[in-house]
């Protein structure tokens, strides 16, 4: 039989916790696109957030990570976290995906500031291993002994957040309709 000449689809993973998602996620995936290194960026929320603080709920950041990737053919928002509802591994998130999509080839995309965390990971050469990561560099963040694709805008969940809290509007910083949403649901201290 002919060996099938049919390329792997390459999915690039971005998980975060997307509390609230921002133009620096979405600028991130569109450079890992515009690389030609990933076919499809997935853009995957955590149930919880990893160092114990409590974000927005599940289900509002999925639907503002949805928002954020409207009409961008490419990307996906997963929400394979919930069923995975474990301590939020990314060694687990890459098994799980792995199983359902047995046809494609995974990378992890990833901010340079995580590099730096590296070591906090769960068995973080495994997790290179089976996806191995494509950083773009984070503004801010010291640089890294890796190769880096061109930096998104410099902003923050954080800096959101923080507006958000002075009861601002951090024009410009997420698109229209994720800003909108949050309004709408009184999310990080709007009135709704
Ligand atoms: P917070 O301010 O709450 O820590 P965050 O803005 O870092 O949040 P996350 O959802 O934690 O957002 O980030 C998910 C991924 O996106 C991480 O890999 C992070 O490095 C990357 N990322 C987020 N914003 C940027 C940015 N402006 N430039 C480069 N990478 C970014």
């Amino acid at each position: 039989m002919m060996p099938s000449m049919e390329r792997l689809l390459i999915a690039g993973i971005l998980g975060g916790t997307f509390d609230p998602p921002h133009v620096g996620h979405l600028a991130l995936a569109r450079i890992a696109l515009a690389s030609g290194l990933v076919d499809r960026a997935w853009l995957v929320p955590c149930l919880r957030h990893p160092l114990g603080k409590e974000p927005a709920p599940f289900e509002d950041r999925v639907a503002m990570c949805r928002l954020l990737v409207q009409g961008e053919p490419a990307m996906d928002v997963l929400e394979i976290e919930r069923e995975i509802d474990g301590p939020g591994r990314t060694l687990d998130l890459v098994n799980a995906l792995r199983a359902a999509h047995p046809n494609v080839a995974l990378r992890l995309l990833a901010g340079s500031d995580i590099w730096h965390e590296r070591h906090l990971w769960h068995r973080y050469d495994e997790v290179a291993r089976l996806a191995p990561p494509i950083f773009v560099r984070r503004e801010g963040a010291p640089p890294i002994a890796e190769p880096c694709l061109d930096a998104p805008p410099l902003v923050s969940s954080s800096e959101l957040r923080a507006i958000l809290a002075r009861g601002e509007r951090p024009a410009g910083l997420a698109p229209e309709p994720v800003l909108a949403y949050i309004e709408a649901h009184g999310l990080y201290g709007c009135k709704p």
